[in-house]
């Protein structure tokens, strides 16, 4: 996987600030109109001009349900955020919060 530094955007549905990918396929680099997924909270979008996120269009939607690549992603994305966040909060180490 390859890592690409795109401007600073927020996330359209969690507002995080999003400022590099990772491309699952290899040397893949962002360009508009790709669909991309917010490693925060799984939304997914496409970058637009200037790699600005944008929503998806309703064919686009309709293109992506059932992509491989992108439950890939999502399975990708559940991993990472497996180990940074636990869901249950339980796991926390003590002495934080
Ligand atoms: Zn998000």
């Amino acid at each position: 996987m390859r890592e690409t530094r795109t401007p600073p955007g927020a996330c359209l549905a969690c507002g995080k600030i999003v400022d590099a990918v990772t491309s699952l396929d290899g040397g893949h680099r962002p360009k508009p109109n790709d669909i991309t997924l917010c490693l925060y909270c799984g939304h997914i979008m496409a970058f637009g001009e200037g790699l600005r996120m944008r929503p998806l269009t309703d064919a686009e939607m309709v293109e992506i349900a059932g992509d491989r690549t992108l439950l890939k992603a999502q399975r990708a994305r559940a991993a990472v955020m497996g180990h940074k966040r636990p869901a249950d909060g339980r796991s926390r180490p003590r002495g934080l919060g």
